[in-house]
């Protein structure tokens, strides 16, 4: 029998080192940011507390879970990731103390899987040692982010340089960055409209790339900027993969993004209904405590139904990712699909519920809730909008019918 879902008692350890972690060093710093309100008022202290913490987990061999030992890494697969993903981002600062943050996690992969030697070490290198930041530069305010074949930015070659103008916006960490990942349309006449697109990476600051804001969303001004791109001047050295490969690219990358998303989502979700039962045990109204009304009982067991769901979509597309390193004919982009429009719909769900059971607390920034909430409304249209990831789970079910005459290829391919 080959499904077990038993942890091995290594990986058992270093689930319980990274959730030991969290709990004696993140969480009690993150604390001390809080209390002394450090971030506003005494930014040395802050960073210091920051860099401390990331210097405690590469001391405790909790660093770059999801990067091979060569890279200073600690070699962790998939379905291993998700359990350490998902107890980390218990506290907010948990992914970036571990280097496992995005987007630089997601550069991490694509640049170990497209770079050059020589773009290894001038870029992924630093990012793995945690002395660079990255940012991924992709959507557009003029089109569509999330038809890629429609990317306005464009580039020509000039001698041993590109030239490119453009403009981009909602580019996370571009206001800290060291270097960009840009997609850049450089094919007038692609043979099919994916081919039209190729990355470039680009060094931070650079004549040409001017960052014109820091947008303001409903969780505040977290660092998502808009750039404008005016001829500014990149080697030809400077392209990751092929001519025309950026699509292809960004399809890599999101995949393992993607579902890094879903592990950290998971974290959010059983913090909300650990606080949901939690409050409902603790509330009393018209004779008796909250736990003991049905109606609550049923937001309870639906979220506890839902996250149970999501736990295991997340670790059978994991186990798919995996799969697909022994052998390149697996295909894991429905599984991931589906997993990440299930998360994202089941967080915001479950984050709803408990507020809900909080009543005016919820609803005000004394607990986090409300910040989680206002986090959430994020994951249904970022990385693969809700309508999109349906359109394709649609397309491959429909595709499955009409060529096996059963949908079951569809619906995960397991083995019932
Ligand atoms: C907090 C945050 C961080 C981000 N970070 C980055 C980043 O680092 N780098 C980056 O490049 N981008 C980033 N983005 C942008 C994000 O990837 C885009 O928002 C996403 O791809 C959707 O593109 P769009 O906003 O242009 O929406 P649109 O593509 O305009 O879509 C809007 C809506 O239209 C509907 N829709 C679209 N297509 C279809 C369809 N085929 N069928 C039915 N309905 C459809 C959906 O409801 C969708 O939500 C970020 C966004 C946010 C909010």
């Amino acid at each position: 029998m080959a499904i077990d879902f038993s942890l091995s008692p290594d990986l058992e350890a270093i689930r319980a080192r990274v959730r030991g972690f969290i709990d004696e060093v993140v969480r009690p710093t993150e604390q001390r940011i809080d209390d002394g309100r450090l971030r506003d008022t005494d930014k040395r202290a802050y960073y210091g507390e920051l860099l401390g913490m990331r210097a405690a987990a590469r001391g405790a061999g909790l660093w770059l879970p999801h990067m091979p030992a060569e890279w200073g890494g600690m070699g962790l697969g998939h379905v291993e990731l998700a359990m350490v993903q998902a107890e980390a981002a218990k506290s907010s600062f948990g992914p970036w103390v571990l280097n496992c943050q995005a987007p630089d996690e997601g550069n991490m992969h694509t640049l170990l899987h497209w770079g050059t030697d020589a773009q290894k070490e001038k870029y992924l290198r630093p990012l793995c040692e945690g002395t660079a930041m990255s940012c991924f530069a992709m959507t557009e305010p003029e089109v569509a982010g999330s038809d890629p074949t429609l990317i306005r930015t464009s580039g020509y070659q000039d001698g041993d340089e590109w030239v490119i103008s453009g403009h981009k916006w909602f580019i996370s960490n571009a206001h800290r960055a060291t270097f960009a990942i840009l997609i850049v349309r450089t094919e007038d006449n692609p043979d099919i409209p994916q081919a039209a697109n190729t990355a470039f990476i680009v060094d931070l600051p650079s004549d040409g790339w001017t960052e014109v804001r820091q947008i303001e969303t409903m969780h505040g001004g977290t660092g998502h900027s808009e750039i404008l791109i005016e001829d500014l001047r990149v080697h030809a050295d400077q392209m990751l993969g092929g001519r025309g490969q950026g699509h292809l690219l960004g399809q890599y990358r999101l995949g393992p993004a993607r579902l890094a998303h879903c592990m950290r989502w998971i974290a959010q979700a059983e913090t909300a209904l650990d606080m949901m039962v939690d409050r409902s045990l603790n509330r009393f109204s018209h004779g008796s405590l909250l736990a003991e009304k049905q109606g609550i009982q049923w937001l309870i067991a639906d979220s506890a139904m839902e996250l149970y769901q999501a736990k295991l979509m997340v670790l059978h597309a994991a186990y798919k990712v995996d799969a697909k390193q022994r052998d390149d004919s697996v295909d894991f982009t429905a599984e991931v699909s589906m997993a990440k429009h299930f998360v994202a719909n089941m967080l915001n769900r479950v984050i709803d519920r408990a507020i809900q059971v909080h009543g005016a607390l919820g609803y005000s920034t004394d607990t986090p809730l409300a910040h989680m909430y206002q986090h959430a409304r994020w994951a249904r249209f970022a990385d693969g909008a809700d309508e999109v990831h349906q359109m394709r789970i649609a397309q491959r079910t429909i595709g499955a019918y009409t060529s096996d005459g059963s949908t079951r290829r569809a619906t995960g391919n397991l083995p019932i």
